[in-house]
C-alpha cells in the first residue's frame, strides 16, 4: 500500500429518522442557550417549526438565507445575531443555508448545528464560498467546520424530485473526484466507493417514489459520505470546470455539476483505469462515464447546458479560462480535448473517451 495521510476531522454526527427530536440535547452539549435559527425564505415555515420546539433555547429565525452566500445577506444576519445576542447558529436547509451559518461562525466563531435537507454536503466541509459585489471567494478554516450535524431522513422527504436528482449527483461528483484525488487515501476512498454505490441506488428509487423512506436514507447516508470526502481531500477537473461555468454564465450550481460530470469522468477514465472501474463498479455499470450519464437520465436531470442558461459562444471562453489557472488534475489539461468536453456538455451528447495522446 502506498504511504498517506488521513485526518478526520472534529465532527458529531446524528444520522437517522426523527432525529431532530435531539436538537434541544445537541444545543445543551454544545452550551448553546440562545440559538439563531437559519433557513432560506421557501423554508421560513420549517424554521418556525423548529424554533417552536426548541423554546427558549431559540433566539429567533433568520429566514433570508439564499445562493453563493453574498455579503450584505451575511451582515444582515450579523446583525440579528447581535440584536438578539444570540451564542449559537441553527442552520436548516440545503448548502445555501450552511454557507450563511458558516459565514456567521467565520466572522463570531459561535458554534454551529446543521440540519442538512439537501445532498450538497457543504456541512461537512470547512469550506466557505462568499460572493461580494459578482464575486465569488472560497476560504478555508477551522472556525467555518460545524461542530453538530443533525441528519434527519424525515427532513429529505420534501426535497422535490428535480433537486433531489441534481444535488444527488452533485455529491456522487465529490465521490468520484475524492477517488483519484492527489491526496487520496484509503479511508475515504471507501467512503467515496460507498457513497456512490448508496446514492447510485437511492437515487431512482427516489425520483419514482420520493417518500421511500429506505431509498432517501440511502441517498442522505450517501451525501453525507461524499460530503466527508469533499472535506477531506482536493477537488479536480470537473469541481473546477462547474465552478468557472457557474461563476462565468450564472448557472445553477447542482444542476451544472450533473450535467458536467460524465463528461469530466470521461475526460479523466483513461488516466486512472483502475479508479473508473472501481466507480463503474459502484454504479453498477460496464463504464462509469457512460454510467453517470445513464444515472442522470434515470433521473430526468437536463443534460445540456444550453437548456440551464449557457450560451454556445461561451464554449472557447469556458475552455480558455479551465485551462488558464493551472490545477492540479490526474490528466495534464489539453485543452483541445477540454473544449470538445464542453462542447459534448453544452450540447446534451454522450460522454466520449478520449485516450491519452
Ligand atoms: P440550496 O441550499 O440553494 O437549496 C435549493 C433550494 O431547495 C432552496 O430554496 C432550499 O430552501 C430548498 N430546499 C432544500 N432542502 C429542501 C427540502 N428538504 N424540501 C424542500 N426544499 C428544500 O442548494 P444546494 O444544492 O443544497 O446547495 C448549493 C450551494 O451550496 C451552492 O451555493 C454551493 O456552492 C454550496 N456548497 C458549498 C460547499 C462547501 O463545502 N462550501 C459544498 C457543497 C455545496
Amino acid at each position: 500500500m502506498d504511504r498517506f495521510v488521513y485526518q478526520s476531522a472534529p465532527m458529531r454526527v446524528l444520522f437517522g429518522s426523527g432525529t431532530l427530536a435531539e436538537l434541544p440535547a445537541e444545543l445543551e452539549r454544545l452550551s448553546i442557550a440562545r440559538a439563531l435559527v437559519l433557513t432560506t425564505p421557501p423554508q421560513e415555515q420549517q424554521g418556525r417549526e423548529i424554533v417552536a420546539r426548541l423554546g427558549v433555547r431559540a433566539a429567533g429565525l433568520f429566514a433570508g438565507a439564499t445562493m453563493h452566500t453574498p455579503v450584505d445577506v451575511t451582515e444582515r444576519a450579523m446583525a440579528v445575531v447581535r440584536d438578539l445576542n444570540a451564542d449559537g447558529v441553527v442552520a436548516v436547509g440545503g448548502g445555501s443555508t450552511t454557507g450563511l451559518g458558516k459565514a456567521i461562525a467565520l466572522r463570531t466563531d459561535l458554534p454551529q448545528v446543521v440540519v442538512p435537507t439537501s445532498y450538497a454536503g457543504s456541512e461537512m466541509t470547512p469550506i466557505l464560498g462568499e460572493t461580494r459585489d459578482g464575486l465569488k471567494t472560497t476560504q478555508s478554516s477551522p472556525k467555518i467546520l460545524p461542530e453538530t450535524v443533525v441528519y434527519d431522513v424525515d427532513l429529505t422527504l420534501s426535497l422535490p424530485p428535480g433537486l433531489t436528482a441534481t444535488s444527488g449527483m452533485n455529491a456522487i461528483a465529490h465521490a468520484v473526484e475524492a477517488l483519484y484525488a492527489r491526496d487520496r487515501n484509503p479511508i475515504i476512498s471507501l467512503m467515496a466507493e460507498e457513497s456512490i454505490r448508496v446514492l447510485a441506488r437511492g437515487l431512482p428509487a427516489i425520483v419514482a417514489r420520493p417518500d421511500d423512506r429506505d431509498a432517501r436514507s440511502d441517498a442522505l447516508y450517501g451525501a453525507w459520505l461524499a460530503g466527508t470526502c469533499l472535506g477531506a481531500v482536493g477537488m479536480a477537473l470537473h469541481h473546477k470546470l462547474c465552478h468557472t461555468l457557474g461563476g462565468t454564465f450564472d448557472l445553477p450550481h447542482a444542476e451544472t455539476h450533473t450535467i458536467v460530470l460524465p463528461h469530466a469522468m470521461a475526460y479523466n477514465a483513461p488516466a486512472v483505469p483502475d479508479v473508473a472501474a472501481r466507480i463503474a463498479r459502484a454504479l453498477g455499470a460496464a463504464d462509469a462515464a457512460q454510467g453517470l450519464h445513464d444515472l442522470a437520465r434515470r433521473l430526468r436531470a437536463k443534460l445540456a447546458l444550453r437548456d440551464i442558461g449557457m450560451p454556445e459562444a461561451g464554449i472557447d471562453r469556458a475552455a480558455d479560462l479551465a485551462v488558464t489557472n493551472a490545477y492540479w488534475n490526474p490528466r495534464p489539461l489539453e485543452r483541445g480535448a477540454i473544449r470538445d468536453l464542453i462542447a459534448r456538455a453544452w450540447a446534451g451528447e454522450a460522454p466520449v473517451t478520449v485516450p491519452l495522446v
